[in-house]
């Protein structure tokens, strides 16, 4: 029977009607209207349409948003100024820095500067260290996705063997940290491109999450029948967006798969905004 299909343009849809309707209320009790802003450096392409869909989600979500475009030149420094005027504004909520940076920027010393209760993508230190002890300021944006879809298809993950590839600070680490907190109770294998033998891991899988960057890396011959698959790759091939999974023989093996796009994706933003409106809530009791 072919795989259920998750929907996560439908859910993340549903998230952000919810967090539409919370902005509403937090705005109408305090008069405060949660502003994200985001940084923008140099030309990317594929950079320049994330922040555009990511400025009108947080629109259509009663947010006020505010980019700030830095040309490619930009020295770390220049950008550090920008940030540390970010953090002593009272009047902005979360600060997100859209990467990649430009090479001659020190990316980890920009994400460091970040002041953590503004750090909706939650990648600084302190974010981190709170997830691994379990007690979360802010989800990180896609691995919190992932586990909202996992939510759609199954009522418990706890005692399931969940098997992560990737161990990218973004995607694949979290992944595996929110995967075995306690409430979630996977048992979780990460992988990565010195793990041997992949697919004899990845068949024993009942949640098999792909985040590595390689289109349709996985074949139906590395899942186990029934086995719930997560695809958060995004890969460019002639023209088209496919996944890290190789979708149609996947689905003719797992029990359910979301799609690319419309799989965790959207996820991805529904998850930003929520986090924005925490920022906004804990900046407010602070
Ligand atoms: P990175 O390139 O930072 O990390 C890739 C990971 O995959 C690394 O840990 C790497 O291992 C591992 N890897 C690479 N090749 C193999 C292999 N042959 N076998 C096993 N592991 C391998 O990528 P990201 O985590 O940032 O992103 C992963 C994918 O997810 C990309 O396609 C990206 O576009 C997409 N993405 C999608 C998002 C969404 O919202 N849907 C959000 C963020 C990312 P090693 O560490 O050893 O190098």
């Amino acid at each position: 029977m072919p795989a259920t299909v998750i929907d996560g343009k439908g859910l993340a849809a549903r998230l952000r009607e919810q967090t539409k309707g919370e902005v509403e209320s937090f705005t109408s009790s305090t008069g405060v209207q949660p502003h994200l802003v985001v940084v923008l450096v140099g030309e990317d392409p594929a950079s320049q349409v994330y922040v555009r869909n990511k400025e009108r989600a947080c629109k259509a979500a009663g947010m006020q948003s505010t980019l700030h475009r830095l040309p490619n030149e930009t020295t770390t420094e220049e950008l550090l100024t920008l940030i540390d005027q970010l953090n002593n504004d009272a009047g902005v909520h979360g600060i997100l820095v859209q990467l990649p940076l430009p090479k001659q920027i020190d990316e980890q010393s920009i994400l460091d500067s970040v002041s953590p209760l503004k750090d909706v993508d939650a990648f600084h230190p302190e974010n981190v260290g709170r997830i691994v002890q379990g007690r979360p300021r802010f989800l990180p944006c896609t691995p919190a996705g992932c586990m909202q879809l996992i939510g759609e298809v199954c009522e418990s993950t706890a005692g399931m063997h969940a098997v992560v590839l990737g161990r990218s600070e973004i995607v694949g680490k979290p992944m595996g940290l929110l995967l075995m907190q306690r409430g979630a109770d996977a048992t979780v294998t990460i992988c990565h491109s010195r793990t041997r033998d992949l697919p004899a891991l990845t068949k024993q899988a009942d949640i098999l999450i792909a985040a590595i960057g390689k289109a349709n890396f996985v074949t139906a011959d590395m899942v186990k029948p029934g086995a719930i698959v997560i695809d958060v790759g995004i890969n460019r091939v002639d023209d088209k967006l496919v996944g890290d999974v190789e979708y149609g023989p996947v689905a003719e093996v797992a029990g359910a798969i979301t799609p690319v796009p419309g799989g965790v994706g959207p996820m991805t933003i529904a998850n930003l905004l929520k986090n924005t409106l925490a920022a906004a809530r804990i900046q407010q009791n602070a």
